[in-house]
């Protein structure tokens, strides 16, 4: 299978370059030429099957390039019992006849991002010494808490491969931060920036824009490169799990053979139901894709009117992984339902780059409307989700969850539609404990404590253990304490490279 840009149908290449250059050269996604499929068989056959090898079947049909040993290795080493604290990796919890999370957050940092970027390495890796890169390869991130982490933890000791991370020292949670300094391997590197998210993120852009920096590099051996999420090698591995909850329900019988089901995704950057949506052109038997957002509504506003304007406040809230305004894998979604229109698409993100905003054709809007369903909460009906789920049912969930169940409930009022549905569940509880704490019971609970008593109040709450992961964390080694200023920061990469500047 050959990859190609969302912009330019004569860029074109195989999935280990796709891999290894992240964005395409005229700024659009790889994405795959055609969609391969499943069987009715095949889909059935995989109720047998475990994670890892349910990985492998979906992984080998876009991975082409790879043997079906290499994509193996790469499972393994990625989903496994040292870094996920279930053997079923991700789990389904059955709320209701009608209602199942698919618990995505029991990797090692306790949120969904895991589920890509434990496999992103290996799959990076692999991909060098297929395309003959011999450098050795240099990731690096600004995060605002929660990708950052996940990054360490996907590279650490990855052999070929440096990570370095840079975090606004006032931009993170406490948690966030502990987990950050207190990191282990012996190829990371972690780093506050006196300052805000956006000095962090534009001091990592400066750096990788350098060209002077970037040919200095290239002489000490060295490359740079990101685990950004519109690499295809972040996405693909996001498929798999739509397919393994599926498979879950057929083994334990919730559903019969061919049922269609519908699937609710909390969504910012449009990476998590893109890959839904992927798992339903592929033959998956999905009715409705139910897109939920916070009060950064932008997508809600598209799916249902085809406009998409990023020109709004900015608005910060408890779901904070979904506070995004520009959605970019939106731009593959679009590719496919245009009929891979590279013209079109061009147009609208240059429109998006010029004026903030674009607005799709009706024939577009229709094709959108027949596969979406979309709606958002805001703040105060997010932790009435959250007390409402832990009252009526005895489950405990965290705010960009409650997200999703909020715009389910809206969706089943305004449609009556009582097909079986999945929603993603993306972070665990605890990775958000003090909201989580606020919505069960009340702000003044927090007052005084700290994070781990806290979190010790919410385990006896919800009578779920803290993931070790976190009580673990107030027994660590701090290991990194580099703080630098906005303009240090290629300073501080020289420093840790080991590179010496005349
Ligand atoms: C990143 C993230 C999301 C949003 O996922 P997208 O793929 O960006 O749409 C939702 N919830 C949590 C907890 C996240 O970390």
């Amino acid at each position: 299978m050959q990859y190609q840009s969302t912009r330019d149908k004569s860029i074109v290449t195989t999935s280990a370059e796709a891999i290894k250059m992240g964005i395409s050269p005229d700024g659009g996604l790889f994405v795959p030429q055609e969609m391969p499929a499943l069987s009715h068989d095949q889909i059935l056959a995989l109720a047998e099957l475990n994670y890892n090898a349910r990985a492998v079947e979906i992984l080998k049909l876009f991975l082409t390039d790879f043997t079906s040993d290499e994509i193996k290795e790469c499972v393994d080493k990625a989903y496994n019992k040292e870094k996920f604290e279930t053997e079923n990796i991700a789990p389904i919890y059955k709320l209701n006849n009608e209602v199942y999370f698919l618990e995505l957050w029991h990797g090692p940092t306790c949120a969904f991002k895991d589920m890509a970027l434990q496999i992103l390495p290996h799959l990076l890796t692999k991909s060098l010494s297929k395309t003959g890169e011999d450098k050795e390869i240099v990731i690096l991130v600004a995060t605002s808490g929660d990708t950052g982490k996940a990054a360490l933890e996907g590279f650490k000791n990855v052999e070929g491969t440096r990570i370095i991370v840079f975090y606004p020292d006032k931009g993170v949670s406490e948690i966030q931060k502990l987990q950050m300094i207190t990191q282990e391997g012996n190829n990371v590197a972690v780093a506050a920036v006196e300052g805000n998210f956006d000095d962090t993120q534009n001091g990592v852009k400066a750096i990788f824009t350098d060209e002077a920096y970037k040919g200095l590099l290239k002489e000490k051996n060295y490359k740079f490169s990101s685990a950004n999420s519109i690499n295809w090698g972040r996405l693909v591995p996001q498929i798999i799990y739509y397919f393994s909850a599926y498979a879950d329900l057929l083994k334990n019988e919730e559903i019969t053979p061919e049922e269609k089901i519908n699937v609710v995704v909390p969504t910012g950057n449009f990476g998590n139901i893109l890959a839904a949506y992927y798992a339903k052109e592929m033959g998956l038997p999905i009715h409705k894709l139910i897109c939920a957002s916070n009060a950064n509504n932008v997508l809600t506003e598209f799916i249902n009117t085809g406009v998409y304007n990023r020109k709004r406040a900015f608005m910060t809230t408890t779901s904070p992984s979904m506070d995004i305004l520009i959605s970019s894998n939106l731009e593959r979604l679009l590719f496919s339902i245009t009929g891979q229109d590279c013209a079109r698409l061009r147009h609208w993100m240059q429109e998006l780059k010029d004026n903030g905003r674009y607005e799709i054709a009706d024939v577009t809007k229709q094709k959108m409307k027949e596969l979406f369903w979309a709606g958002y909460c805001d703040d105060e009906e997010t932790f009435k989700t959250i007390k409402e789920t832990a009252q009526n049912d005895s489950y405990v969930i965290d705010t960009h969850t409650a997200v999703g169940k909020n715009v389910y409930d809206q969706y089943v009022q305004e449609t009556d539609d009582r097909t079986k549905t999945i929603i993603a569940s993306t972070a665990s509880p605890f990775k958000f404990t003090q909201s989580v704490i606020t919505a069960l019971m009340s702000e003044e609970v927090l007052q005084g404590k700290t994070e781990f008593e806290l979190l010790e109040i919410l385990s006896e709450k919800s009578g779920v253990r803290t993931p070790k992961s976190l009580s673990e964390l107030d027994e660590k080694a701090i290991l990194h304490t580099i703080q630098c200023h906005k303009e240090q920061m290629k300073q501080v990469v020289n420093n840790i490279l080991d590179i010496s500047v005349k």
